[in-house]
């Protein structure tokens, strides 16, 4: 049986139940009837506008944004399906730090909530550099649902892959 990357993290049952989603071609429409909505985030600037509008709602002192791509040669699991890269620059005698933040391609055309779960995901990272109690609170002060998302993102990208493989 091959293994459920995205979902490796989670308890058999959990496994079990997504496999048989799958094995009942269910899983596509289920996420389909749950997450509908589209977004218009097309071109990189789209990408940034997007980012900047949620940092000034939230993380308005935080560090200033960088780059801001979606980037094609991304492996969407290699850092929790974003990445953050932190750029320092020497501006006079100042060093200022400012954040580079890469979406993979795949949220293009994702849903909306799943865009936005990657985005907050990276903003807070502007803060917290690890994985750990304060980065997931900050996560869920910009996205109350965060945890579903993030769990139903990896639905999602395990659905494209049974998709992918099907074809
Ligand atoms: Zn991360």
């Amino acid at each position: 049986m091959e293994a459920l990357k995205y979902l490796a993290g989670y308890p058999p049952h959990v496994q079990a139940r997504v496999r048989e989603l799958i094995a009942q071609g269910r899983l596509g429409a289920l996420l389909a009837g749950r997450y509908s909505q589209p977004h218009a985030v097309r071109s990189d600037a789209q990408l940034y506008d997007y980012v900047q509008e949620l940092k000034d709602r939230h993380l308005r002192r935080s560090v200033p944004l960088g780059k801001v791509i979606y980037d094609s040669k991304l492996q969407v699991m290699k850092h929790a399906l974003g990445t953050h890269t932190s750029v320092s620059r020497v501006q006079g005698s100042r060093l200022k730090a400012s954040r580079e933040i890469r979406i993979a391609t795949v949220f293009r055309e994702a849903p909306a909530e799943f865009l936005k779960m990657i985005v907050v995901h990276e903003l807070a990272h502007l803060k917290e550099s690890d994985h750990n109690k304060a980065f997931y609170q900050l996560c869920l002060h910009m996205e109350p649902d965060y945890h579903q998302l993030e769990f139903d993102l990896r639905l999602y990208l395990t659905q494209l892959e049974v998709g992918q493989a099907r074809a």
